[in-house]
């Protein structure tokens, strides 16, 4: 490879590759359901939840406006609100929080697995109370956790899998590994919609009834209000747009197990940096290629430089947050193994529309932080 001193920009994802990729489909899709005269839930809706069950494994999905009402109703369904507790990772995205506290209950986190991120049930099982009506079990990063062990707490386990579209565990998959499970498709997803969407996966009928008549105004026959529902319905036009890439995400996903493998290879063995790891029997989609660093930082300021976008998933733990200074969360002990996390994690580009040769200019410029780092050395 020449040495170009000013190298192709490596975005972080390229949103629009998939849209040109699959511009009739998806146009098509538009006008169908433009064209259908229904606007508020309807055929498209229920076709695309017949489909999402289907891939996931589960006898039920309910479509809803986005990843945190999934969250907040899959709660809500389970009975779970005021005075409750709820069992939560320490190192996630802030929504698993606010789904807790929008219910009215309060979270309390665990400490994640220093090697996948994803919540360590032993730390879990220290701070479980009396008080905790259910754990949300986040499969961080695409990487689906094995719920098994949370099992003997004999408390409900809700799936945060917005990140883990057809992640498994063993030959289960995300979604059907809980007793009810939350999905995003926010667009930067693994399966994203045009614009905020979520679902809710699940076996139980009950529950399944019980989200659908609370994303509707609390209502399963028109006028009569059972309940203090909320209007969270997944959009027909967003149906179909997802009904249109769902076709498409095993074969995005391979795409991005096989950068994963790549980035993998390339970076294995540099000092100071920890790769992403897999637990036994997990079969990630790699939603993000996160890795450690301690100098984090500085890493991510080399690869700016040379062109290559990172983000950072996430910098700020929720009880680190303004939104939770003030809330009175009860850690039951400290939080370093998620606060390091936070310190050290730095996401590398990744997607399904991201070239060989892209990923090739990653692996150089990490591995160059590397060279710079052995020079600093040679001169101190
Ligand atoms: C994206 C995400 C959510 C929230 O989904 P939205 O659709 O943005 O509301 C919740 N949890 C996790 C882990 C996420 O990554």
């Amino acid at each position: 490879m020449s040495s170009d001193p000013h190298p192709a920009r490596v975005p972080f994802l390229d949103l629009e590759a998939g849209y040109r990729e699959l511009r009739p489909e998806l146009d098509a899709a538009v006008s169908r359901v433009l064209g259908s005269g229904r606007y508020i839930l309807g055929e498209e809706v229920e076709a695309f939840e017949r489909e999402w069950a289907d891939a996931c494994g589960t006898r039920f999905a309910i479509g809803v406006n986005s990843g945190l009402d999934a969250l907040t109703l899959a709660l809500r369904a389970l009975g779970i609100g005021t005075g409750d507790e709820v069992l939560v990772p320490g190192h996630t995205f802030i929504a698993t929080w606010l789904a807790v506290t929008a219910t009215g209950a309060k979270p309390v986190p665990a400490e994640p697995d220093p090697q996948t991120g994803n919540l360590d049930p032993v730390s879990a099982a220290e701070r479980i109370g009396p008080r905790t009506k259910a754990i949300v079990a986040v499969h961080l990063y695409g990487q689906a956790m094995d719920v098994a062990p949370l099992r003997r707490f004999n408390l409900p386990i809700v799936e945060d899998a917005a990140q883990a579209h057809l992640a498994k565990v063993g030959d289960r998959t995300a979604g059907s590994l809980g007793d009810i499970a939350a999905f995003s498709f926010y667009p930067g997803k693994n399966l994203g919609a045009y614009g905020d969407a979520g679902a809710v996966t699940t076996d139980d009928a009950a529950l399944a009834d019980e989200v659908r008549r609370l994303r509707n105004y609390g209502s399963s026959e028109k006028y009569r209000h059972d309940e203090q529902g909320v209007n969270s319905r997944l959009d027909p036009i967003q149906a179909g747009l997802l009904r249109v890439k769902l076709a498409h995400l095993p074969e995005w996903n391979r795409r991005r197990h096989a950068l994963a493998v790549r980035y993998w290879n390339g970076l294995m063995g540099i000092p100071e940096l920890q790769l992403p790891r897999v637990a036994p029997g997990s079969e990630p989609v790699w939603h993000l290629f996160v890795v450690r660093h301690p100098r984090r930082d500085e890493l991510a300021e080399h690869l700016r430089s040379r062109g290559i976008e990172t983000l950072i998933h996430y910098p700020e733990p929720p009880h680190l947050s303004g939104a939770y200074a003030n809330a009175g969360i009860r850690t039951g002990g400290d939080l370093s193994v998620t606060e390091a996390w936070a310190r050290e994690c730095l996401s590398l580009p990744i997607g399904p529309h991201m070239s060989t040769e892209q990923a090739d200019q990653v692996i150089a410029a990490v591995k160059s932080f590397g060279d710079d780092a052995k020079k600093l050395h040679l001169v101190a």
